[in-house]
């Protein structure tokens, strides 16, 4: 295995999983940087002699458009578990999850323009992309065929990515979301994948019309937010859940106008026809079909859980009634500035549960059995310490 802790200056420590297990532990490695010609500023320096000319090679903490951060707080997606588990395959040891990543910066490169040492700044699931695709030039730096994720990613200098449960990160000043004074670090800190990953499907497929009926399946990191943005568009909303003991709260607290348990075929039944859009967050194999039946025609099922295993697809309710399913993946860096500034106009944050690193394992163990209200939040910026 490579030595991870050597190979860069910019040191870094953080906890990674080392196999499939998902099992995360204390974690010293470094973070990319890139190389500028005749700044000696700082970190090692190498002379070479190229054409006549003395080159004084710099190793640079930063790159001209890069952002260094200290990391404050950092969500846990279910996304982590399957990058710590390779449960979808693709994973490359050791994993360093986290991409709802909160901090302060603490250095910018020479042609930074957005950000400034000091100020608060969000990094979520997107780290980088080719900037010149169809989709980067459409904002859609999410769907380009170049990106790089915060976590797991081979990077353009060929270096993995290391995601935010880690002291420090850097990232290029265009993946770097500005954050607004009055949101805070910690409940703010899944807006960057949970909230933009269900904000971003409720505007595309125009399921944010008042009055419009919404239902939001599965109430964990991603449902409930998706809860509180559709109510803030002006949308009634039903949550459908498996568990019948997040219905008080659904309701009295999240502001939800009704709620369905999805294992209650009566009350499915009771609903059939009344929704224009569903937004589907479940992170388990499950059957589409009692979800299709509640839409009405034209309504659309959008999915943005992602499953280990395969759904199957009823067609009839797809064709009778021009029923549309579809799917979306998290968001562009310019509609997730948007969705930032709009969340603290409206006040919208998350339910979070802030843990100590040291809890990580037990956080994973209790998001498999949905047993969190609604996400956890890691506070890496006071428990995470080189002795944890
Ligand atoms: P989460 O907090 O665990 O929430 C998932 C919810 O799904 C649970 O709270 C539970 O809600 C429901 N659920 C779980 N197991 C179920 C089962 N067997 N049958 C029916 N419902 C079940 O997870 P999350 O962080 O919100 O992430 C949700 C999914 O979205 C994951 O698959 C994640 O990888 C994916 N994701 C996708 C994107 C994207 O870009 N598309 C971004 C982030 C995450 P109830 O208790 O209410 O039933
Ligand atoms: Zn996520």
């Amino acid at each position: 295995m490579a030595n991870f802790a050597d190979e860069h200056p910019v040191k870094a420590f953080g906890w990674a999983a080392r196999d499939t297990s998902g099992h995360l532990s204390p974690f010293n490695f470094s973070r990319r940087y890139s190389f500028s010609f005749f700044t000696i500023q700082r970190q090692q320096q190498h002379v070479y002699i190229f054409n006549q000319h003395l080159l004084v090679l710099v190793e640079r903490a930063t790159g001209e458009k890069d952002v260094r951060i200290k990391v404050l707080y950092c969500g846990i997606c279910h996304t982590d578990i399957q990058n710590a588990t390779n449960g979808w395959g693709g994973s490359t040891y050791p994993v360093v999850p986290g991409h709802e990543v909160v901090g302060e910066v603490t250095e910018v490169g020479s042609k930074v323009e957005k950000v400034k040492a000091g100020d608060k700044v969000g990094v979520g699931y997107i780290l980088g992309s080719c900037r010149s695709c169809d989709d980067c030039s459409s904002d859609l730096e999410s769907y380009c065929p170049q990106q790089k994720l915060t976590c797991g990613s081979v990077y353009y200098d060929g270096t993995l990515t290391f995601g935010g449960y880690s002291d420090t990160l850097v990232a290029d000043e265009h993946f770097v979301i500005r954050w607004p004074e009055n949101l805070p670090l910690d409940a703010g800190a899944p807006l960057l994948c949970a909230g933009i990953t269900t904000y971003s499907p409720l505007k595309h497929f125009g399921l944010d019309k008042p009055g419009m009926h919404i239902g939001v399946v599965g109430l964990g990191g991603l449902g409930h937010v998706a809860v509180k943005f559709a109510k803030a568009f002006g949308t009634k909303v039903t949550v459908i859940s498996t568990s019948l003991a997040k219905k008080q709260e659904a309701i009295e607290h999240l502001g939800a106008d009704s709620f369905l348990v999805s294992r209650n075929p009566e009350e499915m039944q009771a609903a059939a026809g009344t929704m224009d859009g569903i937004l589907d967050t479940v992170s388990a194999a499950h059957p589409l079909l009692p979800l299709l039946m509640l839409l009405k025609s034209h309504g659309k099922l959008v999915l943005v859980g992602v499953p280990t295993k395969a759904l199957e697809l009823p067609v009839y309710p797809l064709v009778q009634g021009r029923r549309v399913i579809g799917g979306s993946g998290t968001g562009g860096m310019k509609e997730t500035q948007e969705m930032i500034d709009f969340a603290a106009e409206n006040n919208i944050v998350a339910d979070v549960e802030v843990v100590p690193m040291e809890y990580v394992n037990t956080a994973y163990e209790r998001l498999e059995k949905a047993d969190v209200r609604y996400r956890f939040v890691l506070d890496i910026g006071n428990t995470l310490t080189k002795s944890a």
